[in-house]
């Protein structure tokens, strides 16, 4: 048995218009297709643990419109404990995404009940969660969420995991708190000013992270693996070779199985292989939630690459 992994974060309805070409200002063109699907970092990464077979709850916020419904279904499908989700007066989380043919996208995001999230709500809430073994928050709610579920996670003695996405300048005074940071190579770069683009480079950001106060910082690096630095040392992991199709939600897959492979109480370095294996099958089915792979899949690739 695991204990629990919450995760603090945003939830949005992602609206996705596909069409031949962008219109001008001004100017009005006919899709060719329509479709809606949960998102947001913050519901991605929780349905990503989830499906790896690890009991998880959510805080965030929802508005009292049919999109909250629809998210709030999600949850309820997924096995998700919602209890934390807080119902908000006004608009649901909500993305407008259009996407042509040659598959350039222009993208709209309301934050919506996501910017109403408080400090003081996520302390309550993971008060209120029991056996908390993994908290877990990206940059989607405002900062003094964010400062609250890594804070809050030390408290009550749950491994901390920030995912500083999307790139945007976080309180410094936050890492401390962080027993892990996951960004990518270019949120590493936008926290350090440093370069991120050889291996070495991508190690010396991470190893700039931990100075911040950060116990083992992971930069992600897509199909080049990833480059980590602890207090102590330093080190890179390599990836599953897998057809990639769509690596659309790649970095939250490896975020929610490094999250429930530290909830089941595995090493680092298990830790990592596991998210790795994660984040690889998520590359080769198109879409975010879509793409999360389950438990059995991931199995499964671990032992194929043994
Ligand atoms: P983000 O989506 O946040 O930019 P990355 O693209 O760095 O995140 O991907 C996160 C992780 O997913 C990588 O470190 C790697 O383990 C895995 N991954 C991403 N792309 C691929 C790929 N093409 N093949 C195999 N694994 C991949």
């Amino acid at each position: 048995m695991s204990g629990r992994v919450v995760v603090v974060g945003s939830l949005n309805l992602d609206l996705v218009v596909s069409l031949d070409r962008m219109p001008d200002s001004g100017e009005t063109v006919f899709g060719t297709a329509f479709e809606q699907h949960a998102g947001g970092k913050g519901l991605n990464q929780a349905v990503a643990a989830a499906r790896l077979g690890i009991p998880v709850g959510m805080i965030g916020a929802l508005g009292d419109d049919t999109a909250g419904e629809f998210l709030r279904s999600v949850m309820v499908d997924e096995g998700i404990d919602h209890a934390g989700v807080a119902a908000m007066p006004g608009t649901s989380g909500t993305a407008i995404i259009e996407v042509d043919t040659t598959g350039a996208n222009r993208i709209v995001v309301i934050s919506g009940a996501n910017e109403k999230v408080t400090g003081e709500q996520v302390t309550a809430a993971l008060g209120a969660l029991g056996d908390v073994a993994v908290v877990l928050t990206q940059g989607e709610v405002p900062d003094d969420a964010v400062v609250a579920a890594m804070e809050a996670g030390r408290a009550l003695g749950a491994i901390t995991i920030l995912n500083p996405a999307p790139a945007r300048d976080y309180p410094s005074s936050i890492y401390e708190h962080c027993d892990y940071v996951i960004p990518n190579e270019h949120e590493a770069a936008l926290i350090t000013g440093l370069p991120t683009h050889t291996t070495a480079d991508a190690t010396a950001a991470a190893r700039a992270i931990v100075r911040l106060g950060a116990g083992c910082v992971i930069v992600t690096r897509g199909s080049k693996g990833t480059s980590w630095a602890t207090r102590s040392t330093t080190g890179t992991s390599g990836v599953f070779a897998v057809r990639a199709i769509d690596t659309v939600a790649a970095g939250d897959a490896f975020c929610g199985g490094l999250a429930a492979a530290l909830a089941q109480g595995r090493t680092m370095t298990d830790a990592l292989r596991f998210a790795s294996a994660t984040g690889a099958l998520a590359t080769t089915v198109a879409g975010a939630v879509p793409s999360l792979p389950r438990r059995s899949d991931v199995d499964a690739l671990l032992a194929s690459r043994d």
